[in-house]
């Protein structure tokens, strides 16, 4: 299983694509990208490869935007098909994620959320996890940032997570515990991944998010590290990635 992300400047469908087959060594039974281009966005997804997918979204979708997520599912909760498949919606379409890992409280918080008048369309603990920071930023009113930042902290399990508001499309916000994810950090642009293969040929620098933290990657600007919990700020740690001339 494994997660991809790209925002800046370039189409992020060729490197989300690019990077899922560099990940599919991780092991999965489903595929799917969402893209962002400026006005929609488009999303496809499947049972099945990593060529299957890209077979799909030839039929499906346009694959320009420069902002983009991509996964691959190894099934926790809900059979492989393509409905469980990620990425997912919340409820009003704005939010979509990419989850690996396993929400371990998911039907409790599910069942406060159908109270509330959610509705869901897949088996999986990942579409409750959307949902709930959906429902977060709604009572709150805070932005996304602050939003994923409280969910979380509602959450009991493991997880690797990236996500953006079709309504905030200058923005990832990506959280880890349990689950790898790096940010490789270029000019004028980001990437996010399971580990640094996807973006190894864009950019040296990464920052690998510890356990209980989260980032606001921001197109053209920063990458924002904090802690999960509490209101700690983190001055991220910019790794110099070598490459193995061995291998
Ligand atoms: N628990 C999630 C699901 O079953 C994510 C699984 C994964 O790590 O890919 O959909």
């Amino acid at each position: 299983c494994g997660i991809v992300g790209y925002i800046g400047k370039r189409d992020a469908y060729p490197i989300i694509l690019n990077g899922l087959k560099r990940l599919e060594y991780r092991g999965y039974d489903s595929a799917g990208v969402a893209l962002y281009d400026g006005t929609n966005i488009k999303l496809s997804k499947t049972k099945g490869k990593v060529a299957d997918l890209e077979e799909r979204v030839s039929k499906e979708i346009s694959t320009n935007g420069s902002l983009g997520i991509g996964h691959t599912r190894w099934a926790t909760h809900g059979v492989p098909n393509d409905i469980n498949s990620h990425p997912h919606y919340s409820n009003s379409g704005n939010l979509v994620i990419i989850h690996n890992g396993i929400i371990e409280n998911y039907a409790s918080i599910k069942k406060e959320l159908i109270n509330r008048g959610y509705t869901f369309t897949s088996d999986t603990d990942t579409e409750v996890l959307v949902n709930l920071i959906e429902e977060v930023k709604k009572q709150e009113d805070v932005k996304l940032g602050k939003a994923v930042q409280i969910a979380l902290n509602q959450v009991v399990g493991a997880y690797a997570i990236a996500l953006f508001d079709r309504n905030k499309p200058d923005e990832i916000v990506v959280a880890k515990l349990g689950s790898p994810l790096a940010i490789g950090i270029g000019e004028d642009e980001f990437f996010v991944a399971s580990d640094a293969t996807p973006f190894i040929e864009f950019t040296n620098n990464a920052i690998y998010l510890e356990d209980e933290e989260m980032a606001i990657i921001r197109r053209g600007r920063d990458v924002k590290v904090r802690k999960i919990k509490g209101d700690e700020i983190v001055a991220p740690y910019i790794q110099e990635l070598q490459l193995n001339l061995e291998q």
